[in-house]
């Protein structure tokens, strides 16, 4: 398939609600009133936030709108050279600006940063005082929220220090890691022919019709990680380490509490979430049964769990995706649908693949005073017509968010694919019941239930592995490869129970995954909101419309308070731990569904 079998040829975003060119002169004088706007910030306020009687909120009030303004000011040439780049990273132009726009933005925000740490530093009490008080009412929120890092904050010379060595230390050592797994080609044998492929065309290989070649990757993947296991294991050990050391410099009480606070969530609940997974996943190897079933094998390992049940054979155009998602949006809500329909009318989706062009899909939220921008690579493949459902999903939230300004408007990570997925459920919910094939419809289901099962199943596995980690180093000190390994598998083979028989080589796959090096604990997030979605769609098929405009209000709340609070307002306690049994019951339903379906086709 090509971009113009699909008829996406020409469909690129216009960029000139930004800035008409690299070189328009209003880009330039962004960043030079910024600049000057930010040095006069410091002189008017420097020394006055944390001051011993505490400041008036009048002052403050003033302080965060100008603060907001100009960050929004200086943001907005970065951002801009940010989708210039993505839509084509070859000019060197193109990098420059990236590099020009960053460089001069960091030195806007260390002239602006005193304010946050007066701020933080300032006593509770009188920090109450300004956090409750009228004049303040619409920056409660980031005001209030800054505040939680108190208690892990070091002093400023200790801080300075910290974040000097950094540099050399665990950011070094996350560096390494990327630029030793970008580096690392794999070699399989295609229609008789050995290529040498990356890590992401090599993984690309799990998803082939073909066995033979599904077992080559894996087996591929496994020998280019053994063969860089000392390095591998030493960045692991040391990084485990570093955030141990981190820890107890910060006084967090244990591996995941930072990564909770970031959240804003608790943790109890995390912890009720993922044993809900836990307890909930034995329809993971159950569906696993079905999958042996229908590719005819004998048994199913792990380089058979993406394989697909069958070949896929018509592409979407692109006009047809814009219609099929606007529509089904349009099911659930005119206003939803109108907001994403403006995303094609005025040319705010780059959806054309192009030489050049940044692979994978984002929405850009940008700034508040414009809107955001939406970038796919788009083939007319089923997954592509969702990946559109899912990142205007985000950018309808992003949009109903604007309101609350560039420092409310961003939600926490656990919120922040409530949109997406729920935009994804819509489409999908749509096709099901349309689709009158019943092989297509199966094909259609699987693909659901399995990246639901990598969403939410194995993404707590893969948390539960960390927290194991984590607490081995700490009771074990530096741990083997081997090691690691039979944590990892541990962990996995709690998902897969006996639907899914793991390899050997499966004890390596730990060593891949960026996440545990670049944001340790970032993976709940991800079941968090696929559960948190499910529910939502299981509240909306029960009450009907009375369900909608709650829903939009959550969305257009953004940022602006935090995601337990938000989600009371909409009448869901994620505290309770029966709540997650509400997201897990859809779930188990697909999966009968699946099974009645591959019953009446045999
Ligand atoms: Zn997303």
């Amino acid at each position: 398939m090509t971009a113009n079998d699909v008829n996406v040829t020409g469909v690129s975003w216009d960029l000139n609600d930004l800035y008409a060119s690299p070189n328009d002169p209003a880009l330039r004088r962004d960043l030079d009133s910024a600049a000057e706007r930010a040095a006069a910030f410091a002189a008017k306020y420097r020394g006055t936030v944390n001051v011993p009687a505490g400041p008036s909120p009048d002052w403050i009030a003033g302080a965060v709108a100008e603060l907001e303004s100009i960050s929004e000011q200086a943001a907005r040439p970065a951002i801009y050279a940010g989708l210039l780049h993505a839509a084509d990273v070859r000019p060197p132009a193109h990098g420059a600006l990236v590099a020009m726009t960053q460089e001069r933005g960091s030195e806007i925000r260390n002239l602006l940063l005193f304010f946050e740490l007066e701020w933080i530093g300032l006593a509770d009490e009188p920090a109450r005082q300004v956090i409750e008080s009228e004049t303040c009412r619409r920056y409660r929120h980031f005001l209030a929220s800054a505040r939680r890092y108190r208690p892990h904050l070091l002093s400023e010379p200790e801080e300075k220090l910290l974040e000097d060595k950094a540099n050399t230390g665990s950011r070094a050592f996350s560096r390494l890691f990327d630029e030793l797994l970008s580096s690392l080609l794999f070699e399989v044998e295609i229609d008789g022919e050995k290529q040498s492929l990356n890590e992401s065309a090599l993984l690309a290989l799990l998803y082939d019709g073909r066995r033979h070649l599904r077992q080559a990757a894996a087996r591929s993947l496994t020998q280019g990680l053994e063969a860089n296991s000392l390095v591998l294991t030493f960045i692991f050990n040391t990084l485990v380490q570093d955030h141990a050391v981190d820890d107890r410099l910060r006084s967090y009480p244990d591996p995941m509490a930072s990564r909770h606070l970031a959240n804003e969530i608790d943790p109890a609940t995390v912890e009720a979430l993922m044993i809900a997974s836990e307890e909930g996943g034995d329809v993971a190897a159950d569906y696993y049964k079905l999958k042996r079933r229908l590719l005819g094998l004998d048994e199913l390992w792990d380089y058979d769990r993406y394989a697909p049940i069958f070949p896929e054979t018509a592409a979407t155009g692109w006009q047809p995706c814009r219609e099929l998602v606007l529509s089904a949006y349009h099911d659930f809500s005119p206003r939803m649908s109108e907001i994403a329909a403006l995303f094609f009318e005025r040319r705010w989706i780059d959806a054309e693949p192009r030489d050049g062009k940044r692979g994978g899909a984002f929405s850009a939220s940008t700034i508040p005073s414009v809107h955001p921008y939406v970038l796919v690579n788009y083939t007319g493949r089923a997954r592509d017509v969702m990946t559109v459902a899912h990142e205007l999903g985000h950018a309808v939230h992003q949009y109903l968010a604007r309101d609350h300004g560039y420092f409310q408007c961003d939600t926490a990570l656990t919120m922040a694919e409530t949109a997406s997925v729920f935009g994804e459920m819509l489409v999908f919910d749509r096709l099901r019941r349309t689709e009158r094939d019943p092989r297509a419809k199966l094909a259609l289901l699987c693909g659901k239930i399995e990246d639901t099962f990598a969403t939410v199943f194995r993404q707590i596995a893969m948390t539960r592995f960390e927290q194991h980690l984590h607490a081995a180093r700490r009771q074990e000190g530096e741990l083997s490869a081997s090691r690691v390994g039979e944590l990892w598998l541990q962990a996995n083979a709690r998902v897969y129970g006996d639907g899914v028989r793991l390899t050997e080589d499966y004890r390596w796959w730990w060593a891949y995954i960026p996440h545990f090096i670049h944001s340790p604990f970032y993976c709940y997030a991800y079941g968090f909101g696929e559960l948190l979605v499910l529910a939502l769609y299981e509240m909306y098929q029960r009450e009907g419309r009375s369900f909608v405009p709650r829903y939009l209000d959550l969305l257009a709340a953004g940022g602006s308070e935090a995601p337990t609070t938000l989600l009371q307002r909409i009448g869901v306690d994620v505290m309770q731990p029966s709540f997650w049994q509400l997201g897990l019951r859809p779930i188990r339903a697909m999966v009968e569904e699946a099974k009645e379906l591959a019953a009446s086709l045999t």
